[in-house]
């Protein structure tokens, strides 16, 4: 039979590049990666077994034998295997997004190795221990199986054998051990042991050596929370979500009665790189009565509880079922509205237990959380209950919960506004009638702010209003004195039939160093809001928007003396266009013209000096 040889794809080959140079210390993890991979496949290969009957196999296990004589280690499973096509297309690429990426950050920053988890390399890990590879393979079901070799230099070899059995045996060439650079010696029984306790016991295949079953195989969401050490959970955790930094928070439950589910949940310490990507791998594992039947189930979570990982084992569902079934299986439905109420609670739970725990959670996937408030679910109180919110009145986020305990009395509002950056908001003259009496505003600047504010109109019955919109109506503000509307009526229907780009022109005492500001209507849309449609590619009407001026403010009473007096100056109404564009630009707006108002403001100030 012929032998091919070919070369890894060139992210592979990088990678390869690195677990050759080895930049691991625990390199003991390498026998970790191939339980996982044999455990996978055997999973596989039950489910082909209960759809096909002649796949039907029993015995399903895990072999591991080691030669001291030859320094081989050899991992052998009869799971599903595979085909020429996929060994070339699995083994010899790495098909993840984002890959390159993590490469370079990897190279960049030697000590993050843990990075290099989340994106499912297992089997690559071989090669911190090994000089050589032997993979020999047979798809169930198939007549002949796969030889492949490589000594992880860039090339492997591959070429169809006769006589493989079904499933995947991985022999490990190892390297001579270097104990002081954490190459021990894997044909070391008591090492072998040692290692397959520590990651693997929880697998629920048998794993053998000789004539000894090294794994308990008990599930470990349902054992009591208190049996199982918090090492078991992590290496669970890392199992089922090639993510190998630790869990930020363990959560577990079960259910009994006419539908009876156990579940034991994940909260990830660190946002993946792709939280915001539609077709991202998202969701938890589904088990009927301890067999493993889907990966990735969307449907046991809500969406904007996506990153959640962890396993729902159901005693009362078809082995058979499908991803289409479980989409519209009511039982499904309920554990999904069961499953957010328990996380959300548990977050809660967080927020009093660990502070600094839910800080992290809340800054890695707060703005996934909030797109819940965008749903309609009964769960809007839960999720407003362990929100945080950037405000004035600090530099830490604060909750709801705290925002209302620290209002002055009067206030009957929860304030915020929306924008890009905290600075930005901060310095919106939006801003000043509020520092000066001292009312706290929420900054929102997650793009998702700008939608569930339109949704979500109170909480603890306390309104929420945006200090951008409407007219303010601050308990204790003054109105314009009768005096200065008077006074100020010519000027003000004068500039509303001058500058086209306003609905009105109106005074106002929310400023106090400012001469103007724009504010939508009560139901307009906000800039930022208009900004974020156009990003997506919709257009909106453009609305137009209520100028107010400061009467307080020199430039503002200038205006009014000056049309006092020569009301057809041509330079008065483009003194209006500019305090109309300042005060865009101090929200942080787009002009129309910039070139315009740059080519008036110059020629104004060329005349001051
Ligand atoms: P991951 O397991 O994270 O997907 P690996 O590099 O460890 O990444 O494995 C790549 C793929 O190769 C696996 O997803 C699986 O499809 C296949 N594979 C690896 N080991 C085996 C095995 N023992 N039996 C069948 N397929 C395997």
């Amino acid at each position: 039979m012929s032998t091919e040889t070919l070369e890894f794809q060139a992210e592979a080959r990088q990678l390869l590049e690195l677990m050759v140079h080895s930049i691991y210390s625990n390199k003991d993890i390498f026998l970790r990666e191939l339980i996982s991979n044999a455990s996978d496949a055997l999973d596989k290969r039950r489910l082909a077994g209960l759809k096909d009957d002649s796949l039907k196999t029993d015995d399903l296990h895990i072999e591991i034998e080691a030669d001291n004589e030859a320094r081989t280690l050899t991992v052998r499973d009869n799971g599903i295997g595979m085909t020429r096509d996929e060994v070339v297309g699995l083994i010899g690429t790495i098909a993840r997004s984002g890959t390159a990426e993590t490469l370079r950050r990897l190279k960049e920053n030697k000590e993050s190795a843990e990075l290099i988890g989340q994106f499912g390399v297992g089997f690559y890990s071989v090669f911190m221990v090994a000089d050589k590879v032997t993979l020999l393979t047979r798809k169930a079901g198939e007549p002949t199986g796969v030889r492949w070799e490589s000594d992880g230099d860039g090339t492997y070899t591959i070429e169809t054998v006769e006589d493989a059995p079904e499933g995947t045996s991985v022999r490990v060439h190892l390297r001579p051990a270097d104990e002081e650079d954490a190459l021990y010696d894997y044909t070391d029984e008591g090492k072998i042991r040692q290692i397959v306790t520590r990651y693997s016991d929880f697998i629920s295949f048998p794993i053998r050596m000789g004539e000894s079953t090294l794994n308990s195989m008990k599930a470990l969401w349902s054992r009591p929370r208190s049996e199982v050490s918090e090492e078991e959970y992590r290496e669970f955790y890392r199992h089922i979500s090639h993510d190998w930094t630790d869990p930020l928070d363990i959560i577990q439950m079960r259910a009994e009665g006419t539908f009876e589910y156990e579940a034991l949940l994940f909260l990830p310490s660190r946002a993946p790189h792709d939280l915001y990507q539609r077709d991202a791998r998202h969701g938890l594992q589904l088990y009927v009565k301890r067999v493993f039947i889907l990966d990735d189930s969307r449907e046991l979570l809500p969406d904007h509880l996506r990153f959640v990982k962890g396993v729902v084992d159901a005693a009362d569902l078809s082995l058979n079922i499908s991803r289409e079934i479980l989409q519209q299986d009511r039982h499904i439905q309920l554990i999904r509205r069961r499953l957010a109420k328990k996380i959300l609670a548990s977050i809660k739970e967080l927020m009093s237990k660990d502070a600094e725990k839910y800080r992290t959670f809340w800054r890695e996937f707060g703005p996934a959380v909030k797109e819940g408030l965008l749903d309609r679910t009964e769960d809007h109180k839960a999720i407003l209950d362990i929100a945080s919110f950037a405000s004035t009145a600090g530099e830490e986020p604060t909750t709801l919960a705290d925002y209302l305990a620290r209002r002055p009395e009067g206030q009957d509002k929860i304030y915020f506004m929306t924008g890009d950056s905290r600075a930005q908001i901060e310095n919106s003259p939006h801003m000043e009638a509020f520092r000066a009496k001292g009312y706290e505003v929420l900054l929102l600047t997650d793009p998702v702010d700008e939608i569930w504010v339109e949704a979500v109109h109170a909480y603890e019955d306390v309104e929420f209003q945006s200090i951008a919109r409407g007219a303010v109506d601050l308990p204790s503000e003054e109105e314009p004195s009768p005096e200065e509307a008077g006074e100020y009526a010519a000027v003000l229907s004068w500039l509303n039939e001058t500058l086209d780009d306003v609905k009105e022109v109106r005074l106002t005492t929310r400023l106090t160093s400012s001469p103007a500001c724009l504010v939508s209507d009560t139901d307009g849309f906000t800039p930022a809001l208009e900004k974020m449609y156009k990003a997506m590619g919709q257009e909106l009407p453009s609305v137009k928007r209520i100028l107010e001026l400061n009467p307080k403010h020199p430039l503002v009473s200038a205006v009014k003396t000056a049309h006092e007096k020569r009301p057809d100056d041509p330079e008065l109404s483009e003194t209006a266009e500019l305090l109309y564009g300042t005060a865009l630009l101090a929200e942080g707006g787009d002009l129309a013209d910039p070139a315009r108002f740059a080519a008036l403001l110059a020629d104004r100030l060329s005349k001051t000096i």
